[in-house]
């Protein structure tokens, strides 16, 4: 069935948990490990009855955030998710309290009981009010940002399609077009503000409630970090600090060198060549066409991915009025389908799309096969390693989408990927400072942010610019709001790309092979592990980021980009 004929109605939420408890109760009674596994593969099916109605409820939400009827069942699953989610934190509960832990083991794997317990202790139905609270302050920024009205020469744009026009040739435009997204979120920034602090206050009471000192080590548990600390990652922005933000610093001279306009302006940052950024070259359509191509010719398992991708209609790709801003991938796990969301805008980013979202979903279409939710894919650091590699596999394709363009679209895609781990660290640091302090005021926060961007080199002349000399530019990083701590994952997921980019250049056919078990294996490890079966090098260990970066650095500094 393609996506759009599949039929929804609003479940029975009622006689759905009902169900679940009476399974969940048998579950605890069941006398032997063969009425387990039995009994924990019928909890899955309706798990995943519940899972698929809500996905489509906010995919088709996000689709057309102005669609009333979507609009309304998201609410009533924002509402419903707590409970639904308590249900399922009695089903972790009984299965760690399991008599045959040995032998559920056995059939699952040990990873399963390590998730089981971090949920566990991540989640507390004292908490449900707070949680629903956390749901709708979220929804409410998700609504903001969706519908923030940008007026660039008279015309209107969202946050979704303004980015063109932010690294538009003519330096007039980009100007506007910053000034007008600025002035946009200015006029928002005591709604955004008081929703972030809320949030705050929100997520700090849950973590005192559970007994945790603050929200960070919630945060963590809560991200499915079974196997390191905030101190490995600490150490590990360090190291970012040190070894990435020195080459960071030499790309933006490169730039500047570039382009010749002087001193760089807080307008310039998206504008990196004087010919243009590096363009697809035809209509969203022959992107797709271009994909269906590539993937054909990568290796037979993306070809069957691809063509399953087209056949049920599983990607709504172009922007639009409404629509939610950003993109993703997601499960209907019911149908076994994976999902890809996005907001094409005529830049690079298209085609990033169509490796880096097309990335996950191959991965889910590659795990779906898996036994139990929970391994449908793994946590997010890892599930970024699928995304972003993907984008380098699709390196020796590059020439389809952008013709003569297609050295400086690799020169742009790997200084942009490498010039984003500073961001990313300070994104993470931010946080840690907010969870770490959560009654500082609204200024001290801001002030604090831009304590940051300066530590990690991250910002260009302000010049009078009032909201980014306030410290709030973070505003329009969607992950603060809606998913904490997870922004480092990008990164870490980035350090192991790189390395598959390496290996893909030395021995293409070994690297893939690498990567496909990566995938297959889905959730069933976690991170760290993972990157050892994928024959990847920890980015935990500072030599190792040492060493992928240096060759990163220096493949850029053999391009020649005078004359781009
Ligand atoms: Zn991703």
């Amino acid at each position: 069935m393609k996506f759009n004929d599949i039929n929804y109605e609003r479940p029975d939420l009622k006689i759905l948990i009902n169900d679940l408890k009476s399974l969940i109760a048998s579950f605890q009674m069941a006398s032997s490990p063969g009425e387990q596994i039995n009994l924990m593969n019928q909890i899955t099916e309706l798990r995943s009855e519940v899972e698929t109605y809500q996905t489509i409820v906010s995919i088709r939400h996000s689709v057309d955030t102005n669609d009333e009827f979507y609009s309304n069942e998201n609410k009533f699953f924002d509402e419903k998710t707590p409970e639904f989610s308590a249900i399922i934190n009695e089903y972790y509960a009984a299965i760690l309290a399991s008599p045959f832990k040995k032998e559920l083991s056995d059939e699952f794997g040990e990873h399963f009981f390590n998730l089981a317990q971090v949920k566990e202790q991540s989640f507390d139905s004292k908490n449900i009010e707070l949680l629903k609270e956390e749901n709708r302050l979220s929804s409410e920024y998700n609504v903001i940002i969706a519908q923030l009205e940008i007026i660039v020469n008279e015309k209107k744009y969202t946050i979704g399609n303004i980015s063109p026009l932010l690294s538009d040739s003519d330096r007039l435009i980009r100007k506007e077009a910053a000034e007008s997204l600025y002035k946009a979120l200015e006029e928002k920034q005591a709604e955004l503000d008081l929703i972030f602090h809320n949030l705050v206050q929100v997520r700090h009471k849950m973590a005192l409630k559970m007994g945790y000192e603050n929200y960070v080590e919630l945060g963590y548990k809560k991200l499915n970090r079974t196997d390191y600390n905030s101190t490995n990652v600490a150490e590990y922005r360090k190291a970012i600090l040190d070894y990435v933000v020195p080459v960071v610093k030499k790309l933006k001279q490169r730039q500047e060198k570039r382009l010749r306009i002087g001193p760089l302006k807080y307008y310039d940052n998206g504008f990196k060549f004087t010919t243009g950024n590096p363009k697809p070259k035809g209509s969203p359509k022959d992107i797709v066409e271009n994909g269906a191509v590539m993937y054909k010719e990568l290796s037979s398992e993306t070809n069957e991915f691809f063509q399953f991708m087209l056949k049920y209609e599983l990607m709504d790709l172009e922007a639009k009025e409404g629509k939610m801003a950003g993109g993703y991938a997601t499960i209907i796990s019911k149908y076994k389908y994976p999902f890809i969301f996005s907001n094409f805008n005529g830049t690079s980013h298209d085609v990033d799309v169509l490796t880096h979202e097309a990335g996950h979903t191959f991965q889910f279409f590659r795990s779906l096969n898996q036994p139990l939710p929970e391994y449908y894919y793994p946590t997010l650091e890892a599930a970024e390693i699928h995304s972003m590699s993907m984008e380098f596999f699709a390196y020796p394709w590059m020439n389809k989408f952008f013709k003569e363009d297609e050295e400086k679209y690799k020169f742009s895609h790997l200084s942009g990927s490498i010039s984003f781990l500073p961001y990313g660290a300070a994104i993470d640091e931010f946080q840690h400072f907010i969870y770490e302090n959560p009654n500082v005021s609204i200024e001290e926060r801001n002030n604090a942010w831009l304590a940051i961007e300066e530590k990690y080199d991250l910002s260009s002349d302000k010049e009078d610019n009032k909201y980014l000399l306030s410290g709030r530019v973070w505003q329009k990083q969607g992950h603060l709001y809606r998913a904490p701590f997870y922004y480092i994952d990008y990164t870490l997921a980035q350090v192991c790309a790189f390395q598959f980019w390496e290996k893909s250049e030395i021995d293409f056919k070994q690297a893939w092979s690498d990567y496909l078990h990566l995938c297959d294996l889905g959730g069933s490890l976690p991170f760290t592990k993972l990157v050892e079966e994928a024959k990847l090098k920890s980015p935990f260990v500072k030599e190792n980021l040492k060493g992928v970066i240096d060759k990163v650095d220096r493949f850029l500094e053999g391009i020649d980009d005078s004359k781009m």
